[in-house]
């Protein structure tokens, strides 16, 4: 069965107006103009190399509705949709923690969250074998009332919940291999049994203060949290022994009924907002485990939702190699840098620390 491909042009015309850095020197402010980090390019970059390669001849691609006001409710507060809303309409602006939009900016993120909404609703339905849905922009930070970290609606959770009000799922394992910790997500299934949520991430980069080992779910849900810090420089190998040891055990445990997996591709080597030495053949290989997870013990059913990236050289790359064994597709746009990149790999003392800290991770957990 086909590969389902969403995307839509008009989110990568979501944006942060005159978003800087601002660093203060003296009694002044040095700005660092450019824009935000999440820009359309890495996407737009993305969808071309697919094209021009002739991947996407080989996709059932498509938009997708925006998500309705109702869909919205079931995971964010009507407080904060209105006051987005609001703003969004008065010239956009600024409601939590780097996530400036401008006007629009409210319905290109219903917009976002609706393909990813879309994807995991055909994915369930047996319409697509499995699906990947380019959302911009993207949601894992995103909490119920609070957007933070470049996200402005939780576009997966929002997705998981419309597609249980629909009775189509009912247990749901999230795997996020975003560098950054889903505290969105994490936040959001806290406490809920029926949602696994896993985050592979680099250890203390964003949120600082989030992502511990040691926070599994509360009451109801415990156990059915698992963070997995990695660190700075895990490296391929490392990313793959995680999975190996770490997330397949925890997904065999869990057993659900689909699989959605926040795609962040931060974790390469050239990020500017990570530090983990992935490669676009590391997105293949995770690509791969999670078709294989979701064939042994969902059927099959597997959604891909795009999160962070911000290479805009390097991402099309490795978004293309997720994509193109999504599909199991034998076009290739090879890596231009793989003899590169593959040099820059851990050497065995570093290799050895990252086995140590999977050991450790493996030996806590049931
Ligand atoms: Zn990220």
């Amino acid at each position: 069965m086909t590969t389902l491909f969403l995307h839509d042009e008009r989110t990568l015309w979501h944006g942060g107006g005159q978003y800087a850095g601002l660093f203060p020197v003296g009694d002044l402010v040095q700005p660092l103009v450019g824009g935000l980090p999440e820009n359309p390019e890495t996407k737009r970059r993305l969808v071309n190399l697919m094209r021009v390669t002739g991947l996407m001849d080989e996709l059932a691609e498509r938009s997708a509705p925006p998500l309705t006001h109702e869909d919205l409710l079931r995971v964010h507060p009507a407080s904060y949709l209105d006051a987005f809303k609001a703003k969004s309409d008065d010239g956009g602006g600024e409601l939590g923690m780097r996530t400036p939009f401008l006007p629009g900016g409210y319905e290109i993120a219903a917009l976002s969250a609706g393909l990813v909404a879309d994807g995991l609703t055909a994915v369930l339905r047996g319409e697509a074998g499995n699906a990947y849905a380019l959302s911009r922009p993207p949601g894992h930070h995103c909490l119920p009332d609070w957007p933070n970290g470049f996200c402005l609606m939780a576009n997966v959770a929002l997705a998981v919940e419309r597609a249980r009000a629909h009775g189509l799922c009912h247990r749901v394992a999230i795997v996020d291999w975003d560098v950054h910790h889903g505290n969105g997500t994490e936040a959001i299934y806290l406490s809920d049994p029926d949602t696994l949520a896993v985050s592979l991430h680099q250890e203390n980069n964003y949120p600082v203060d989030t992502g511990g080992f040691d926070v599994r779910g509360e009451g109801k849900g415990e156990g059915a949290n698992l963070n997995l810090p990695l660190p700075p420089g895990t490296g391929h190998a490392g990313y793959l022994a995680a999975w190996d040891r770490l997330v397949r055990p925890a997904l065999d445990r869990f057993r659900p009924d689909v699989l959605v997996i926040a795609c962040g591709f931060d974790a390469a080597v050239v990020d500017p907002l990570g530090r983990m030495l992935a490669t676009a053949e590391t997105f293949d290989a995770l690509t791969r485990r999670a078709m294989g997870a979701a064939a042994d013990l969902c059927g099959g059913r597997l959604l891909l939702a795009h999160e962070g990236g911000y290479s805009e050289a390097y991402v099309p790359f490795c978004g293309y190699a997720a994509i193109a064994a999504l599909a199991g597709s034998g076009t290739a746009a090879p890596d231009p840098f793989a003899a590169v990149f593959a040099q820059r790999q851990p050497g065995p003392e570093m290799a050895r620390f990252v086995e140590s800290r999977i050991d450790a991770m493996a030996a806590a957990l049931p």
